[in-house]
């Protein structure tokens, strides 16, 4: 690996843009991604920044259980994030539908089933310590071995 390829694995896993996206929630899990934000957990510190637009972004925070009003949106927004990229799964809605999976509803879960999961953080909610540790964790599996994945 060259040098230059090195250093573009660094710095894409030591800058992590993250988009996030509500699939149907109780807004429980949005709150503790906010709360990521604030001054205590400083989401920032570690290299993470919060963006609106999908096409800025390297990882999907995504939550809730799946409405079906996002069949094709969920894939709309996931089809708009430059490689390399990843999403994770915030909450127990979007790994089984949690407290909203009724058969025969208005929810599909899980969300792996649109889009691929490179993690989950259950919980109802998680805390924010936990949404931290798992975009954290993805940085070298998903980010820093980039280069040498697209040789
Ligand atoms: S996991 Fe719990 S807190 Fe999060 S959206 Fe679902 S019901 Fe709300």
């Amino acid at each position: 690996m060259t040098l230059l390829q090195r250093i573009k694995d660094l710095v894409r896993s030591r800058s992590i843009h993250v988009s996030y996206v509500d699939v149907g929630s109780c807004n429980g899990c949005d709150i503790e991604i906010l709360a990521c934000l604030a001054p205590r957990y400083d989401i920032e510190q570690y290299g993470i920044y919060v963006h609106n637009n999908p096409r800025e972004a390297d990882v999907l925070l995504v939550v809730g259980a799946f409405t079906l009003g996002w069949e094709e949106k969920l894939k709309m927004v996931w089809d708009k994030i430059p490689e390399p990229k990843a999403a994770i799964a915030i909450g127990n809605c979007p790994i089984s539908g949690g407290v909203f999976d009724r058969r025969g509803s208005y929810v599909d879960p899980p969300v792996s089933k649109h889009i691929p999961i490179a993690a989950e953080v259950p919980g109802c909610p998680p805390r924010p310590t936990e949404i931290l540790s798992a975009i954290l964790s993805i940085r070298d599996t998903v980010f820093a071995g980039w280069e040498v994945k697209q040789r």
